[in-house]
Protein backbone atom coordinates (compact mmCIF):
# COMPACT_ATOMS: atom_id res chain seq x y z
CA UNK A 1 0.00 0.00 0.00
CA UNK A 2 1.35 3.43 -1.09
CA UNK A 3 0.81 6.26 1.69
CA UNK A 4 1.15 9.79 1.02
CA UNK A 5 -0.16 13.60 2.15
CA UNK A 6 -1.48 14.45 -1.36
CA UNK A 7 -2.39 12.24 -4.27
CA UNK A 8 -2.64 13.92 -6.84
CA UNK A 9 -4.54 11.54 -10.13
CA UNK A 10 -3.18 12.98 -13.21
CA UNK A 11 0.68 13.68 -13.65
CA UNK A 12 -0.16 16.50 -16.69
CA UNK A 13 1.54 19.83 -16.33
CA UNK A 14 -0.84 20.49 -13.33
CA UNK A 15 -0.49 17.81 -10.96
CA UNK A 16 3.20 18.38 -11.50
CA UNK A 17 3.58 21.78 -10.65
CA UNK A 18 1.13 21.18 -7.75
CA UNK A 19 4.22 18.84 -6.45
CA UNK A 20 6.69 21.73 -6.30
CA UNK A 21 4.17 24.01 -4.46
CA UNK A 22 3.58 21.05 -1.86
CA UNK A 23 6.97 20.88 -1.53
CA UNK A 24 7.18 24.41 -0.53
CA UNK A 25 4.60 23.47 2.74
CA UNK A 26 6.48 20.40 3.70
CA UNK A 27 3.76 17.78 2.12
CA UNK A 28 4.55 14.51 0.56
CA UNK A 29 2.87 13.90 -2.97
CA UNK A 30 2.43 10.73 -5.38
CA UNK A 31 0.87 10.80 -8.69
CA UNK A 32 -1.31 8.46 -10.67
CA UNK A 33 -1.64 8.33 -14.08
CA UNK A 34 -3.02 6.34 -16.84
CA UNK A 35 -0.19 6.96 -19.54
CA UNK A 36 3.29 5.19 -19.05
CA UNK A 37 4.87 8.42 -18.97
CA UNK A 38 4.32 11.57 -16.83
CA UNK A 39 3.36 14.79 -18.77
CA UNK A 40 -0.13 14.65 -20.05
CA UNK A 41 -1.59 16.38 -23.24
CA UNK A 42 1.94 17.95 -23.54
CA UNK A 43 3.82 14.81 -24.08
CA UNK A 44 1.11 12.80 -25.26
CA UNK A 45 -0.50 15.04 -28.24
CA UNK A 46 2.06 17.67 -28.70
CA UNK A 47 5.41 17.00 -27.68
CA UNK A 48 7.12 18.93 -30.63
CA UNK A 49 5.06 21.67 -30.21
CA UNK A 50 6.52 25.11 -29.12
CA UNK A 51 3.97 27.01 -26.24
CA UNK A 52 3.77 30.56 -26.34
CA UNK A 53 1.58 31.90 -23.52
CA UNK A 54 3.95 29.88 -20.59
CA UNK A 55 4.92 33.19 -18.57
CA UNK A 56 9.02 34.08 -18.79
CA UNK A 57 9.23 31.82 -21.83
CA UNK A 58 8.67 33.12 -25.13
CA UNK A 59 8.29 29.78 -26.57
CA UNK A 60 8.73 26.57 -24.92
CA UNK A 61 8.04 22.95 -26.59
CA UNK A 62 5.74 21.18 -24.70
CA UNK A 63 8.11 18.22 -24.13
CA UNK A 64 11.02 20.25 -22.91
CA UNK A 65 8.27 22.16 -20.47
CA UNK A 66 7.42 18.42 -18.88
CA UNK A 67 11.33 17.93 -18.76
CA UNK A 68 11.41 21.08 -16.39
CA UNK A 69 8.64 20.61 -14.41
CA UNK A 70 10.27 17.12 -13.63
CA UNK A 71 13.28 18.74 -12.86
CA UNK A 72 11.70 21.48 -11.09
CA UNK A 73 10.10 18.72 -8.39
CA UNK A 74 12.97 16.52 -8.26
CA UNK A 75 13.99 17.35 -5.04
CA UNK A 76 10.47 16.79 -3.72
CA UNK A 77 10.56 12.99 -4.27
CA UNK A 78 7.27 12.31 -5.68
CA UNK A 79 6.13 9.13 -5.98
CA UNK A 80 4.75 7.48 -9.26
CA UNK A 81 2.21 4.64 -10.13
CA UNK A 82 2.37 4.98 -13.91
CA UNK A 83 0.33 2.62 -16.49
CA UNK A 84 -2.59 2.47 -14.32
CA UNK A 85 -5.86 4.39 -14.09
CA UNK A 86 -7.24 5.26 -11.05
CA UNK A 87 -10.85 3.01 -10.60
CA UNK A 88 -12.14 3.68 -7.07
CA UNK A 89 -12.33 6.00 -4.59
CA UNK A 90 -13.41 5.81 -1.30
CA UNK A 91 -13.44 8.73 1.49
CA UNK A 92 -12.46 6.50 5.20
CA UNK A 93 -13.79 7.07 8.54
CA UNK A 94 -11.04 8.56 9.67
CA UNK A 95 -11.31 11.40 7.10
CA UNK A 96 -8.83 9.97 4.74
CA UNK A 97 -9.07 8.81 1.17
CA UNK A 98 -8.40 5.42 -0.55
CA UNK A 99 -7.62 5.29 -4.20
CA UNK A 100 -7.18 2.05 -6.16
CA UNK A 101 -6.14 1.73 -9.84
CA UNK A 102 -7.16 -1.13 -12.35
CA UNK A 103 -4.75 -2.90 -11.72
CA UNK A 104 -4.83 -3.32 -7.96
CA UNK A 105 -2.96 -0.78 -6.47
CA UNK A 106 -3.92 0.26 -3.12
CA UNK A 107 -3.50 4.64 -2.34
CA UNK A 108 -3.78 6.40 0.74
CA UNK A 109 -3.98 9.81 1.48
CA UNK A 110 -5.15 12.61 3.30
CA UNK A 111 -6.41 14.69 0.72
CA UNK A 112 -6.80 13.67 -2.99
CA UNK A 113 -6.62 16.31 -6.14
CA UNK A 114 -7.82 15.29 -9.79
CA UNK A 115 -5.79 16.74 -12.39
CA UNK A 116 -7.39 14.50 -14.94
CA UNK A 117 -7.55 16.81 -17.63
CA UNK A 118 -9.56 15.43 -20.32
CA UNK A 119 -9.85 12.30 -18.94
CA UNK A 120 -8.78 9.49 -21.05
CA UNK A 121 -7.75 10.06 -24.41
CA UNK A 122 -9.93 8.95 -27.12
CA UNK A 123 -9.80 10.52 -30.31
CA UNK A 124 -12.75 11.08 -32.65
CA UNK A 125 -12.59 9.17 -35.39
CA UNK A 126 -14.33 9.85 -38.90
CA UNK A 127 -17.16 7.30 -40.49
CA UNK A 128 -14.77 5.43 -42.73
CA UNK A 129 -15.81 1.71 -43.45
CA UNK A 130 -12.31 0.26 -43.39
CA UNK A 131 -10.29 3.20 -41.03
CA UNK A 132 -9.68 0.38 -37.99
CA UNK A 133 -6.90 -2.10 -40.61
CA UNK A 134 -5.09 0.76 -41.39
CA UNK A 135 -4.67 2.23 -37.67
CA UNK A 136 -0.78 2.32 -37.27
CA UNK A 137 -0.22 1.45 -40.74
CA UNK A 138 -0.48 5.33 -42.14
CA UNK A 139 -3.36 6.05 -40.33
CA UNK A 140 -2.49 8.39 -37.00
CA UNK A 141 -4.76 10.00 -34.81
CA UNK A 142 -1.66 11.52 -33.05
CA UNK A 143 1.19 13.21 -33.81
CA UNK A 144 4.16 12.60 -31.21
CA UNK A 145 7.52 12.58 -33.04
CA UNK A 146 7.09 14.54 -36.63
CA UNK A 147 10.13 13.50 -37.87
CA UNK A 148 8.33 10.10 -38.63
CA UNK A 149 6.69 11.76 -41.14
CA UNK A 150 9.61 13.72 -42.81
CA UNK A 151 10.31 13.28 -46.67
CA UNK A 152 6.64 11.57 -46.71
CA UNK A 153 3.22 12.55 -48.28
CA UNK A 154 0.37 13.66 -46.18
CA UNK A 155 -3.15 14.07 -45.79
CA UNK A 156 -4.63 15.83 -42.58
CA UNK A 157 -8.09 16.46 -42.09
CA UNK A 158 -9.94 18.91 -39.82
CA UNK A 159 -11.03 22.11 -39.30
CA UNK A 160 -9.09 23.19 -35.62
CA UNK A 161 -6.29 24.00 -34.10
CA UNK A 162 -4.59 20.75 -34.20
CA UNK A 163 -5.36 20.03 -38.02
CA UNK A 164 -4.48 24.02 -39.07
CA UNK A 165 -1.09 23.70 -36.20
CA UNK A 166 0.18 20.57 -37.87
CA UNK A 167 -0.36 21.35 -40.93
CA UNK A 168 1.63 24.52 -41.07
CA UNK A 169 4.30 22.21 -39.15
CA UNK A 170 4.96 19.34 -41.19
CA UNK A 171 4.94 21.89 -44.48
CA UNK A 172 8.85 21.86 -43.51
CA UNK A 173 9.06 18.23 -43.02
CA UNK A 174 6.86 16.19 -45.26
CA UNK A 175 7.32 16.31 -48.77
CA UNK A 176 3.63 16.75 -49.54
CA UNK A 177 0.93 18.21 -47.23
CA UNK A 178 -2.63 18.17 -48.42
CA UNK A 179 -5.09 19.92 -45.54
CA UNK A 180 -8.81 18.34 -46.21
CA UNK A 181 -12.02 20.13 -44.37
CA UNK A 182 -15.64 19.72 -44.83
CA UNK A 183 -15.71 23.65 -44.71
CA UNK A 184 -14.28 26.94 -46.43
CA UNK A 185 -14.19 28.14 -43.02
CA UNK A 186 -11.67 27.18 -40.21
CA UNK A 187 -12.66 27.36 -36.47
CA UNK A 188 -8.89 27.97 -35.53
CA UNK A 189 -6.94 30.82 -34.96
CA UNK A 190 -7.47 33.56 -37.65
CA UNK A 191 -3.31 33.39 -37.27
CA UNK A 192 -2.96 29.85 -37.93
CA UNK A 193 -5.65 30.18 -40.92
CA UNK A 194 -3.82 33.44 -42.31
CA UNK A 195 -0.49 31.26 -42.04
CA UNK A 196 -1.98 28.06 -43.72
CA UNK A 197 -3.25 30.58 -46.61
CA UNK A 198 -0.22 31.99 -47.07
CA UNK A 199 1.69 28.69 -47.30
CA UNK A 200 -1.01 27.38 -49.73
CA UNK A 201 -0.11 30.66 -51.58
CA UNK A 202 3.84 29.22 -51.76
CA UNK A 203 2.98 25.77 -52.98
CA UNK A 204 3.79 24.19 -49.78
CA UNK A 205 0.40 23.19 -48.86
CA UNK A 206 -2.59 21.93 -50.73
CA UNK A 207 -5.75 22.92 -48.85
CA UNK A 208 -8.86 20.84 -50.10
CA UNK A 209 -12.40 22.95 -49.43
CA UNK A 210 -14.97 22.12 -48.97
CA UNK A 211 -14.35 18.06 -48.95
CA UNK A 212 -14.20 15.17 -47.36
CA UNK A 213 -12.30 11.48 -46.71
CA UNK A 214 -14.59 8.55 -47.43
CA UNK A 215 -12.42 5.60 -47.83
CA UNK A 216 -8.82 4.30 -48.10
CA UNK A 217 -6.86 2.24 -50.22
CA UNK A 218 -3.76 0.43 -49.66
CA UNK A 219 -2.37 -2.85 -49.24
CA UNK A 220 -1.96 -3.58 -45.84
CA UNK A 221 -0.26 -0.31 -45.27
CA UNK A 222 -2.06 3.52 -46.72
CA UNK A 223 -1.28 4.48 -50.21
CA UNK A 224 -4.10 6.45 -50.73
CA UNK A 225 -7.20 8.24 -49.73
CA UNK A 226 -10.63 8.78 -51.83
CA UNK A 227 -11.49 12.47 -51.48
CA UNK A 228 -15.46 13.61 -52.38
CA UNK A 229 -15.54 17.13 -53.51
CA UNK A 230 -18.76 19.01 -54.09
CA UNK A 231 -20.15 15.65 -55.83
CA UNK A 232 -17.01 14.50 -57.51
CA UNK A 233 -15.14 11.67 -56.06
CA UNK A 234 -10.86 11.11 -56.72
CA UNK A 235 -7.92 9.26 -55.33
CA UNK A 236 -5.03 10.89 -53.85
CA UNK A 237 -1.71 9.16 -53.38
CA UNK A 238 -0.35 9.19 -49.99
CA UNK A 239 1.78 7.97 -47.10
CA UNK A 240 -0.13 9.08 -44.20
CA UNK A 241 -3.94 9.81 -43.42
CA UNK A 242 -3.71 11.85 -40.48
CA UNK A 243 -7.75 12.53 -39.02
CA UNK A 244 -7.32 15.47 -36.42
CA UNK A 245 -11.10 15.93 -34.91
CA UNK A 246 -10.36 16.40 -31.49
CA UNK A 247 -10.41 14.33 -28.57
CA UNK A 248 -13.70 13.01 -27.17
CA UNK A 249 -13.80 13.63 -23.37
CA UNK A 250 -13.83 10.77 -21.20
CA UNK A 251 -14.07 11.38 -17.47
CA UNK A 252 -14.53 7.20 -17.07
CA UNK A 253 -14.69 6.22 -13.54
CA UNK A 254 -14.20 9.06 -11.71
CA UNK A 255 -17.71 10.22 -13.27
CA UNK A 256 -18.90 7.17 -10.56
CA UNK A 257 -17.39 9.15 -7.74
CA UNK A 258 -20.18 11.34 -6.16
CA UNK A 259 -19.09 14.47 -7.59
CA UNK A 260 -20.79 17.10 -9.01
CA UNK A 261 -20.36 16.96 -13.00
CA UNK A 262 -21.34 19.31 -15.66
CA UNK A 263 -20.70 18.86 -19.15
CA UNK A 264 -18.13 16.08 -18.17
CA UNK A 265 -15.80 18.28 -15.98
CA UNK A 266 -16.40 18.26 -12.30
CA UNK A 267 -17.82 21.51 -10.39
CA UNK A 268 -15.02 23.03 -8.08
CA UNK A 269 -15.39 25.93 -5.74
CA UNK A 270 -13.17 28.71 -7.49
CA UNK A 271 -13.76 31.56 -4.97
CA UNK A 272 -11.74 29.30 -2.47
CA UNK A 273 -9.74 26.51 -3.28
CA UNK A 274 -10.56 24.21 -6.14
CA UNK A 275 -12.61 21.74 -3.30
CA UNK A 276 -15.42 19.66 -4.88
CA UNK A 277 -18.74 18.64 -3.30
CA UNK A 278 -16.60 16.18 -1.23
CA UNK A 279 -14.28 18.04 1.52
CA UNK A 280 -10.70 17.02 0.82
CA UNK A 281 -11.27 16.07 -2.50
CA UNK A 282 -9.89 18.69 -5.07
CA UNK A 283 -10.05 19.17 -9.09
CA UNK A 284 -7.26 21.68 -10.58
CA UNK A 285 -6.89 21.55 -14.37
CA UNK A 286 -8.54 21.17 -17.35
CA UNK A 287 -10.69 19.01 -15.52
CA UNK A 288 -12.61 21.58 -13.37
CA UNK A 289 -15.21 24.04 -14.51
CA UNK A 290 -16.21 27.18 -12.87
CA UNK A 291 -17.56 30.37 -14.03
CA UNK A 292 -15.45 31.63 -16.49
CA UNK A 293 -13.24 28.42 -16.92
CA UNK A 294 -9.79 28.85 -19.26
CA UNK A 295 -8.17 25.37 -20.33
CA UNK A 296 -4.89 26.62 -20.10
CA UNK A 297 -1.46 25.62 -18.16
CA UNK A 298 -0.98 28.75 -16.61
CA UNK A 299 -4.43 28.79 -15.00
CA UNK A 300 -3.89 25.07 -13.89
CA UNK A 301 -0.66 26.29 -12.08
CA UNK A 302 -3.16 28.88 -10.38
CA UNK A 303 -5.12 26.15 -9.42
CA UNK A 304 -2.57 23.83 -8.11
CA UNK A 305 -1.38 26.52 -5.85
CA UNK A 306 -4.16 27.38 -4.33
CA UNK A 307 -5.53 24.14 -3.66
CA UNK A 308 -1.83 23.46 -1.77
CA UNK A 309 -2.42 26.32 0.59
CA UNK A 310 -5.59 24.51 1.43
CA UNK A 311 -4.50 21.36 1.68
CA UNK A 312 -1.65 23.09 4.14
CA UNK A 313 -4.67 24.77 6.31
CA UNK A 314 -6.54 21.72 5.95
CA UNK A 315 -3.81 19.61 7.56
CA UNK A 316 -2.43 21.78 9.84
CA UNK A 317 -5.28 23.41 11.26
CA UNK A 318 -4.87 26.37 13.97
CA UNK A 319 -1.37 26.58 12.12
CA UNK A 320 -0.47 29.72 10.88
CA UNK A 321 0.82 30.21 7.23
CA UNK A 322 3.34 33.09 6.29
CA UNK A 323 3.25 33.10 2.49
CA UNK A 324 7.32 33.33 1.57
CA UNK A 325 8.61 34.28 -1.80
CA UNK A 326 10.78 31.52 -2.97
CA UNK A 327 13.23 34.13 -3.79
CA UNK A 328 13.47 34.69 -0.06
CA UNK A 329 13.16 31.75 1.70
CA UNK A 330 14.76 29.09 -1.05
CA UNK A 331 13.38 25.57 -1.59
CA UNK A 332 13.54 23.24 0.53
CA UNK A 333 13.78 19.89 -0.99
CA UNK A 334 13.23 16.82 0.50
CA UNK A 335 16.78 15.34 0.47
CA UNK A 336 17.97 17.34 3.58
CA UNK A 337 20.28 19.22 1.30
CA UNK A 338 19.17 22.82 2.27
CA UNK A 339 19.82 24.94 -0.85
CA UNK A 340 21.50 27.79 -0.21
CA UNK A 341 19.05 30.33 -0.06
CA UNK A 342 19.52 33.09 -2.77
CA UNK A 343 20.06 36.30 -1.18
CA UNK A 344 17.03 38.71 -2.51
CA UNK A 345 18.30 42.10 -3.22
CA UNK A 346 15.70 44.00 -2.10
CA UNK A 347 16.20 47.86 -3.15
CA UNK A 348 14.74 50.15 -0.54
CA UNK A 349 12.98 53.06 -2.16
CA UNK A 350 13.15 56.32 0.38
C1 LIG B 1 -2.74 20.51 -29.63
C2 LIG B 1 -2.86 21.26 -28.32
C3 LIG B 1 -2.19 22.45 -28.14
C4 LIG B 1 -2.29 23.16 -26.94
N1 LIG B 1 -1.61 24.32 -26.80
C5 LIG B 1 -1.67 25.01 -25.62
C6 LIG B 1 -0.96 26.23 -25.44
O1 LIG B 1 -0.30 26.71 -26.36
N2 LIG B 1 -1.04 26.85 -24.22
C7 LIG B 1 -1.80 26.35 -23.18
O2 LIG B 1 -1.81 26.94 -22.10
N3 LIG B 1 -2.50 25.19 -23.34
C8 LIG B 1 -2.46 24.51 -24.53
N4 LIG B 1 -3.17 23.37 -24.68
C9 LIG B 1 -4.01 22.91 -23.54
C10 LIG B 1 -3.12 22.24 -22.48
O3 LIG B 1 -2.46 21.12 -23.05
C11 LIG B 1 -3.99 21.80 -21.31
O4 LIG B 1 -4.58 22.95 -20.73
C12 LIG B 1 -3.14 21.08 -20.26
O5 LIG B 1 -2.58 19.90 -20.79
C13 LIG B 1 -3.97 20.74 -19.03
O6 LIG B 1 -3.14 20.11 -18.12
P1 LIG B 1 -3.70 19.09 -17.03
O7 LIG B 1 -2.51 18.66 -16.25
O8 LIG B 1 -4.84 19.72 -16.33
O9 LIG B 1 -4.32 17.88 -17.87
P2 LIG B 1 -3.66 16.86 -18.93
O10 LIG B 1 -2.48 17.45 -19.59
O11 LIG B 1 -4.79 16.42 -19.78
O12 LIG B 1 -3.17 15.64 -18.03
C14 LIG B 1 -4.11 14.85 -17.36
C15 LIG B 1 -3.53 13.48 -17.07
O13 LIG B 1 -4.45 12.77 -16.24
C16 LIG B 1 -4.43 11.39 -16.61
N5 LIG B 1 -5.68 10.77 -16.15
C17 LIG B 1 -6.95 11.11 -16.45
N6 LIG B 1 -7.83 10.32 -15.80
C18 LIG B 1 -7.08 9.44 -15.07
C19 LIG B 1 -7.39 8.37 -14.19
N7 LIG B 1 -8.63 8.05 -13.87
N8 LIG B 1 -6.35 7.68 -13.65
C20 LIG B 1 -5.06 7.99 -13.93
N9 LIG B 1 -4.72 9.01 -14.75
C21 LIG B 1 -5.70 9.72 -15.31
C22 LIG B 1 -4.28 11.42 -18.12
O14 LIG B 1 -3.71 10.21 -18.59
C23 LIG B 1 -3.32 12.61 -18.31
O15 LIG B 1 -1.97 12.22 -18.39
C24 LIG B 1 -3.11 22.64 -25.88
C25 LIG B 1 -3.78 21.44 -26.05
C26 LIG B 1 -3.68 20.74 -27.26
C27 LIG B 1 -4.42 19.47 -27.43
Amino acid sequence: MITTDLLIIGAGPTGLFAVFEAGLLKMKCHLIDALPQPGGQLTELYPKKPIFDIPGFPSVNAGELIDNLMEQIKQFQPGFTLGETAQTLNKLEDGTFEVVTNKGTVHRAKAVAIAGGLGTFEPRKPTIENIADYEEKGVEYFIKEPEHFRNKRVVIAGGGDSALDWSIFLADVASEVTLVHRRNEFRGALDSVEKVQALKDQGKIKLVTPAEVTGIKGEGKVTAITLEKEGETFDVETDYFIPLFGLTPKLGDIANWGLEIEKNAIVVNNALDYQTNIPGLYAIGDINTYPGKLKLILCGFHEATLMCQSVYNMLNPGKKYVLKYTTVSGVDGFDGSRKEAEKAVVKKID
